[in-house]
């Protein structure tokens, strides 16, 4: 097994979690195994831990101890996608009952557990998770789990996941986290009582736009965990080799990636926030963010990701993005490259982002660079 980091501090784990030097080679960077199936000794067992890859594999077991390891998680099961995550944490729980979840979750989220989840029997209450007593109110006995998305996709909007995990345990109801926006250096939900932490690898912790994953972390061992590990398996959503390799590479910079994405942001929020053909701006970094106490006392910082909403309309706002000349139209976060998005098109008829709202995922160019593309574009909107 993979071994964990000597050290805590999450730029030690994120290079030294999971990883060792090779046995057979000697080689400091870990190879990438694409073998599916592991020799069986001659008394039956497998002396490396490994069968077959769907079940387990050197590449997977790594990345898995790794993201623990940040996370302050007993485990990690890895997933071939942050959605095929979302719907491993629902199958845990189990058939029937009743789930609570943040209402301006990501859109896909949201799609899954109406057409996905629903048809397993659960039933599904959306609700603000930032207003404590509508969640109070929405816990039944029947109610099996709360899933908290802080900060929300594309609103930023910030609950308090200490406060949720104790009312809803008090029910309970078991607690999950989709963390993809903070990631575990910005934010620790197990440390705030939550049970499980869902990413999407495929953002932040890839980090580069070229890979598509997804994981769970468990507080603690026990049967949802075990229900977890079987999910992977039976389920069969797994990533591969290569994706595992990726992912585990990208999350060496992980740390300092988080920094230069957190000073970018609060420097382009302040930007627009001053800007005469910004109507509202929405980053928890900002003091004037509904929660930005909240956000200042659960994350060391506050991300990469903003939305803003332009003077104007839907016109308008789309009019922005085809000014842009350094910042990329297209979906997705969380990579190098900074990412422009109009969200009410791509969301559909139930989105709750406002018709002139832009998404942005700011990244790692200057920031100088990015506020002068941003300017040029704005100042050509008819306020
Ligand atoms: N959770 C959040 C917050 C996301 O932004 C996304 C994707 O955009 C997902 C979950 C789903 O992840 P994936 O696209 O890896 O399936």
């Amino acid at each position: 097994m993979p071994r964990e980091s000597k050290s805590a501090r999450p730029e030690t784990v994120a290079i030294h979690a999971g990883r060792d030097v090779d046995p057979a080679s000697g080689a400091v960077v870990p190879p990438i195994h694409v073998s599916t199936t592991f020799e069986r000794a001659p008394d039956g067992t497998y002396p490396h831990g490994h069968s077959y890859s769907r079940e387990s594999s050197p590449n997977r077991s790594s990345l898995e101890t790794c993201i623990a390891g940040l996370e302050g998680g007993a485990a990690a099961v890895a997933f071939a996608s942050g959605s095929a995550a979302v719907l491993a944490v629902c199958d845990a729980i189990g058939s029937g009952g009743h789930l609570i979840a943040t209402y301006d979750s990501y859109h896909g989220t949201l799609k899954q557990l109406d057409e996905v989840v629903q048809r397993w029997g659960l039933e599904v209450t959306l609700v603000d998770t930032t207003d404590i007593d509508a969640v109070r109110d929405a816990i039944t006995p029947n109610t099996r789990l709360l899933w908290i998305e802080t900060p929300s996709n594309p609103l930023l909007a910030i609950s308090d996941i200490s406060a949720l995990s104790e009312i809803a345990h008090a029910g309970g109801a078991t607690v999950a986290c989709d963390n993809t926006f903070a990631t575990p250096i910005l934010q620790n939900p197990i440390q705030f009582g939550a049970d499980f932490v869902m990413h999407s690898t495929t953002k932040y912790i890839g980090g580069h736009s070229d890979v598509v994953g997804g994981i769970v972390v468990a507080a603690k061992e026990g049967k949802k965990l075990d229900r977890l590990r079987r999910y992977q398996t039976l389920g069969g959503a797994t990533p591969s080799a290569f994706d595992c390799w990726l992912v585990r590479r990208s999350i060496c910079t992980l740390p300092y990636r988080m920094r230069a994405h957190c000073d970018n942001a609060i420097r382009i929020a302040e930007f627009l926030d001053q800007h005469e053909y910004v109507e509202r701006v929405y980053y928890p970094g900002l003091p004037s963010h509904d929660s930005h106490q909240l956000a200042a006392r659960q994350m060391p910082g506050f991300g990469g990701m903003l939305s803003f909403c332009v003077s104007g309309g839907q016109t308008e706002a789309l009019a922005v993005t085809n000014r842009l000349q350094l910042i990329f139209r297209a979906t997705s976060l969380g990579g190098v490259e900074s990412l422009i998005e109009h969200r009410a098109s791509i969301e559909g008829p139930n989105t709750r982002a406002p018709d002139n709202l832009l998404r942005l995922s700011v990244g790692l160019e200057h920031a100088d660079d990015l506020i002068a593309d941003l300017d040029q574009a704005l100042k050509q909107t008819e306020g």
